[in-house]
C-alpha cells in the first residue's frame, strides 16, 4: 500500500504562477504595486490599497516573525501522519505582507508569539517547492 499523497498546489495558477516559479528557485517573491508600492499576498489582479493593476515580483528578504500559530495534534489527513503534530503559523514577513506555512526544524511546543524566523524551500516534486520557516538563525 502507498502512503497517501498531500496535497499540492496549483503552481499554474494565473495570479500566482511567479510566486511558485519563485520558490522553485529558492527565491520569496510577492507582488509590488507599481502606483502606490504596497506588497501584497494572496496574489491578486488589482491592488488592495489603491486598485491599480500593474505590480512588479520583488525579491523578499524572507524574513519575518510568528504573528500567530495553532498546533495539529489531530490527524485529518493520513498524508500528514508522519509530521504529527505540527503547527500552521500566520507569518508576519518584514515588508508586510502576511502568510500562512509551518514552522519547520522546531518542536512546535516551543513556537512562541513574535518567534523571529526565515524562509526555508522544501522541493516537494520537480515542479512544487514550498515556502516554509525556520528559526532565524
Ligand atoms: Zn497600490
Amino acid at each position: 500500500m502507498t502512503s497517501p499523497q498531500k496535497p499540492l498546489p496549483d503552481v499554474n495558477d494565473r495570479h500566482r504562477a511567479p510566486f511558485w516559479a519563485a520558490a522553485r528557485e529558492h527565491q520569496l517573491k510577492m507582488q509590488k504595486c507599481t502606483a502606490c508600492g504596497y506588497v501584497r499576498w494572496p496574489a491578486t489582479q488589482h491592488c488592495p490599497e489603491c486598485l491599480d493593476e500593474n505590480d512588479n515580483w520583488v525579491a523578499l528578504s524572507g524574513k519575518g516573525k510568528v504573528w500567530s500559530f495553532g498546533i495539529y495534534n489531530h490527524l485529518f489527513n493520513a498524508a500528514f501522519a508522519d509530521d504529527m503534530p505540527y503547527d500552521v503559523a500566520l507569518i508576519q514577513l518584514d515588508e508586510g505582507p502576511q502568510m500562512y506555512s509551518n514552522v519547520v526544524g522546531i518542536d512546535p511546543d516551543l513556537l512562541v508569539p513574535d518567534m523571529r524566523v526565515e524562509a526555508v524551500f522544501e522541493d516537494v516534486t520537480p515542479e512544487v517547492t514550498l515556502v516554509k520557516f525556520r528559526p532565524a538563525s
